[in-house]
């Protein structure tokens, strides 16, 4: 049971799999960060907002590779105060 859990996102209560997907592009957690992570993405490509996360996710990891470190490295610090204090 405890393995299982650990899959889960610990930081929000949505339920979902903590993966890269949702550690991107869903997390409850993150949203001012992703919302300057994503804000960029925009200027660059008038699409952006209307593709799937897992594609927006792709699209970063191509294009945004600075952007994406950068929101990584702030939501990991986050993530490390709210599991870890
Ligand atoms: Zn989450």
């Amino acid at each position: 049971m405890y393995y299982i859990n650990k899959f889960f996102s610990e930081v929000c209560n949505q339920g979902n799999i903590e993966n890269e997907i949702h550690f991107v592009t869903e997390c409850n957690a993150y949203i001012d960060q992703r919302e300057a992570l994503f804000k960029i993405a925009e200027e660059s490509d008038n699409k952006f907002r209307s593709m799937t996360n897992e594609a927006k996710l792709i699209h970063m990891m191509q294009h945004h590779q600075i952007s994406l470190l950068n929101y990584v490295y702030k939501a990991w610090l986050i993530r490390r105060n709210v599991l870890f204090r």
